[in-house]
């Protein structure tokens, strides 16, 4: 399996090389040169719900240049670190709606499954690629990345992390998680602007010659543990090929196939659960759940991308993205693999902040997707009314993602069982859980958690517990324009 540039379609590399660089050279992400389709042999394996056997059929029909034995050692050391043999558990929600908990790693977040493997991808890509350098991984992350990636390459050798989050941007627990973060090798500086500033930042770090030249001078090269980096997309792609199974196991009613609706911020976890469906998982719609901005919901509605519009902070940060980076894998597709059609779009979307797709185009992705949102209000709406009809209690990421599974059921009629991506646990999130379910949200976030706890008898995470007697490391804030000194550690 090769890899081209969405914006290059004559030049193709390794998957090993792919994951390394994490961003083409030419601006654009690493796509597959096609997807494989599941046979009957591995649709025998993924039926025995073994998740780790599942994510070695998935993983070695996209990442062809490692040894099966390779992928098997990644597979069990990054996910020995879940705090369930399910990995992923699935859990009805009432009738046909389940929830897909995504959250068991280290972090409590769903990020956690793809980076928990992805440093082991890179060191073997390394190895694989004969570099001799240490792979500097640079994140801009709006809550969740960059916890997950830190915990994911902390002491990891050869290898060394900064993580830029917006100051403002994140939840107190997420906060803590990050600048109590342990590690010889790992760096995190808040930035004072939003996630888009941050990622920004990032991408013209990535692009800034003189920087790379700087960092090559003592042994350093960049890397990338975003979600345009292929590694973090592919191990994604199996939890949706696993709920089938589960689905299956639970009785589910499955002869017209299941829907996926899933939070989206960045466009990754959604365009996995396409991938899982291009590869033959019987998924009938996937449904993109926004919060109030709701950018990508206007661009299913309408075919076109308009970023010029309101920034907003709302309950559910990790989802409070106006450039969705991985939309362009999906335009590519739609555009037939065209690089000249996806360097056009994003041309435009650089000089005006929008761009159009073709009719035919917007007719093919309504075909696949169906787009909705919740604002903050819904969303407390959601997790006061899943809680008090289910005794579950959803963080506010997965509750936009309850909401508008409700209106894309209500839209549609459609009675197939839906698979909602629960991708962070509620206990990241104290504060606007508890006010939702109807309790006082005041006090500092480990009295929160207590209270949360003994409402819903749900344990809190162990790993979030502790973060209480944890030092804080790392309390510094930057300017957008100071992240290259941050990242050249002359800050
Ligand atoms: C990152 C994140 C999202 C958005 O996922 P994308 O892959 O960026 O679309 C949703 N919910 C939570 C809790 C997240 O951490």
């Amino acid at each position: 399996m090769r890899y081209r540039s969405t914006r290059n379609e004559n030049e193709y590399v390794s998957s090993a090389r792919a994951i390394l660089t994490g961003i083409a050279p030419d601006g654009g992400l690493y796509i597959p040169e096609s997807i494989p389709r599941l046979t009957d042999e591995d649709v025998a394996v993924i039926m025995e719900c073994d998740y780790k056997k599942t994510a070695l059929t998935v993983l070695k029909k996209f990442l062809t240049d490692f040894t099966e034995a390779e992928l098997s050692d990644m597979v069990n050391a990054a996910y020995a670190s879940f705090d369930t043999p399910d990995v992923v558990p699935l859990k009805k929600l009432s009738g046909e709606d389940f929830v897909l908990e995504l959250w068991h790693g280290p972090t409590s977040a769903f990020k956690d499954v793809a980076l928990q493997i992805l440093p082991y991808f890179i060191t073997v890509s390394a190895k694989k690629t004969g570099l001799d350098k240490t792979v500097h991984i640079l994140v801009a992350t709006s809550g969740d990345t960059g916890k997950a990636a830190l915990e994911g390459f902390s002491d990891v050798a050869g290898t060394k992390i900064t993580v830029f989050y917006p100051a403002d941007g994140v939840s107190d627990m997420q906060k803590l998680q990050m600048t109590t973060q342990e590690g010889e090798n790992v760096r995190v500086s808040g930035i004072a602007g939003n996630f888009d500033d941050a990622q920004t930042g990032v991408k013209r770090i990535f692009a800034d010659a003189a920087i790379a030249e700087k960092l090559a001078a003592r042994g350093e090269v960049l890397s990338s543990a975003n979600s345009i980096n292929w590694g973090r997309l592919v191990p994604q792609i199996v939890y949706y090929v696993h709920a089938w199974a589960e689905l299956r196991k639970q009785g589910a009613a499955l002869s017209d196939g299941f829907n996926v609706v899933v939070p989206t911020g960045n466009f990754g976890n959604i365009l996995a659960a396409y991938y899982a469906k291009m590869m033959g998982t019987p998924i009938n719609m996937l449904v993109c759940a926004s919060n109030r901005n709701r950018v990508l919901t206007d661009f299913f509605a309408t075919g076109e991308y308009d970023k010029n519009r309101e920034f907003f902070t709302t309950e559910s940060p990790s989802m409070d993205i106006l450039i969705s980076s991985n939309l362009e894998r999906l335009l590519c597709a739609l555009a037939d693999g065209s690089a000249e059609a996806v360097r056009g779009f994003m041309k435009s979307l650089a000089e005006t902040g929008e761009y159009t797709v073709t009719g035919g185009m917007k007719r093919r992705a309504s075909e696949l997707f169906f787009a909705s949102c919740a604002d903050d209000a819904e969303t407390s709406a959601s997790i006061g009314k899943t809680f008090a009809e289910t005794g579950y209690l959803t963080d506010t990421h997965t509750a936009v993602g309850v909401k508008v599974c409700g209106d894309y059921r209500a839209a549609t009629g459609d009675e197939r069982p839906c698979v909602i991506a629960s991708t962070a646990s509620p206990y990241k999130f104290p504060a606007a859980v508890l006010g939702a379910i109807g309790e006082g949200a005041e006090g500092d976030p480990f009295a929160l958690i207590e209270r949360l706890e003994a409402k819903s008898g749900m344990p809190v995470p162990a790993r979030i517990a502790a973060l209480k007697d944890k030092a804080i490391r790392f309390p510094g804030v930057c300017r957008p324009g100071e992240m290259a000194e941050v990242v050249l550690g002359q800050r």
